[in-house]
């Protein structure tokens, strides 16, 4: 009898430890590779290939900039929840791994059901994630993440690494481009003032609300123009990214709190074209003077919508918006040959600028501008703010918000002039309650 007992639990701990060997796989996962490089080709030899047809390469190489550009084949099904760890091999062959902070299937994406038939929309599934820190455990390390969307086989998404981005692309033929973007080359900003009258509406609606504790949600209506809708990958899949990564960028419990939800999506036959770019696109929207343009403005009533965003080819700035807007001018012209932007642009909207200058004009609140850090090291650091453009030589983009209450590798991050947490916090009460 005893030795029955024996041999019963003798196979119960036998059992249990084959049960771990065979779990430990699963437990510590090996990172997964992202991708393999193909052999380097020239852009020279790319731009060819255009030309004789493979028409998907203009995703990478019609953008601003003339940067090299490595072709991958991605493992796609890599995008999924049970991804822990990702292995992402660089052009030169540099391995980089990140770990999951955040994964969003579409399942949970309500809003492909709010777009219209006519609008090129796929919802995707996305993953987010960043390298290990130097900065305290659990913080998210901006200098290092990658944002990955994923579309049946094609994927997009961006990866930056020590401050350097690089974008992902479907380039056809199974293939994916993997190019560095040089944010010295950026275009400029194109950020209107607003008219006195409103500005002075603004500093009262500014003063007259109260700071709430809870997360403010600012609805948008994505637009696409006539030229927008028919591209690829389409302006709505452009802009839902966008709007995903800027939510992934600007809710990691680090001070900022906001979220952008759609409201819903739209294919408009607004006027994108050389002879109506830029700032005309623009104020074609606010003043709603086409009929196009006043079917949105009726949109976006219907929709209760806080701000427009329309994503059109004509333009050559990183975005054209107002400084500050508020309801009567709530629009925001998004490029989409130069999607990165729009963590930055959508920032003007909200009321940040570049950077102060020692004897500049004051301004109200005078905690409003990016920031741009002293040399530290050798090296300076520019917040989400500042124009990327000027953050050269020796200075690294950081993917975060200033505020002078914290320290980054050493910095302290932030100053008198350049709180902008503070401001995107006190700015979203504001332009979430335009509807
Ligand atoms: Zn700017």
């Amino acid at each position: 009898m005893r030795d029955l007992t024996l041999k019963c639990w003798a196979h119960a701990v036998l059992l249990v430890v084959l049960l771990l060997i065979s779990l430990r796989p699963a437990l510590a996962q090996e990172a997964l590779r992202l991708a393999t490089l193909e052999p380097s080709v020239n852009r020279e030899a790319l731009e060819a290939e255009k030309a004789a047809g493979r028409h998907k390469l203009g995703v990478l190489l019609d953008r601003p900039g003339k940067e090299s550009i490595q072709l991958i084949r991605v493992d796609p099904e890599v995008v999924r929840k049970s991804t822990n760890r990702l292995s992402v091999l660089l052009p030169g062959g540099r391995a980089v791994e990140f770990k999951l902070r955040n994964y969003k299937g579409h399942e949970s994406d309500e809003v492909g059901s709010r777009a219209e038939a006519a609008l090129k929309y796929t919802p995707a599934d996305y993953w987010f994630g960043d390298a290990s820190s130097d900065v305290k455990d659990g913080h998210f390390n901006a200098a290092n993440f990658i944002f990955l969307a994923r579309r049946g086989d094609s994927l997009r998404g961006r990866v930056v690494v020590e401050g350097k981005l690089y974008v992902l692309e479907d380039v056809g033929n199974g293939q994916h481009g993997l190019m560095q973007v040089d944010m010295a080359a950026a275009p400029p900003c194109l950020v209107l003032e607003n008219e006195p009258a409103v500005q002075e509406h603004a500093t009262k609606a500014v003063a007259s609300k109260s700071i709430s504790k809870a997360k403010p949600s600012i609805s948008v209506l994505l637009v696409s123009t006539r030229k927008t809708n028919t591209m690829e990958p389409s302006a709505m899949i452009v802009l839902r990214d966008e709007l995903e990564w800027f939510n992934e960028m600007t809710n990691q419990g680090d001070g900022v709190s906001l979220k952008l939800t759609v409201a819903h999506m739209t294919a408009s036959n607004a006027a994108d074209s050389i002879f109506h770019h830029n700032d005309k696109i623009l104020l074609d929207f606010t003043d709603a003077e086409t009929e196009a343009t006043k079917e949105v403005a009726r949109l976006r009533k219907q929709h209760a919508a806080d701000v427009v965003i329309v994503g059109a080819y004509w333009v050559d700035k990183k975005e054209v918006t107002y400084d500050e807007a508020e309801k009567d001018n709530a629009f925001y012209v998004f490029n989409i040959k130069s999607p990165e932007y729009f963590l930055h642009g959508f920032g003007h909207l909200m009321g940040i600028n570049h950077v102060w200058k020692p004897g500049g004009p004051e301004y109200v609140p005078p905690y409003q501008f990016g920031f741009i850090s002293p040399t530290y090291e050798g090296k300076r650091y520019a917040s989400i703010g500042y124009d990327p453009k000027d953050c050269t030589g020796n200075c690294e983009y950081i993917y975060r918000w200033s505020d002078p209450g914290v320290t980054y590798l050493g910095v302290r991050f932030g100053d008198d002039h350049s709180h902008e947490k503070r401001r995107l916090n006190e700015r979203a009460v504001v332009i979430s309650n335009f509807y």
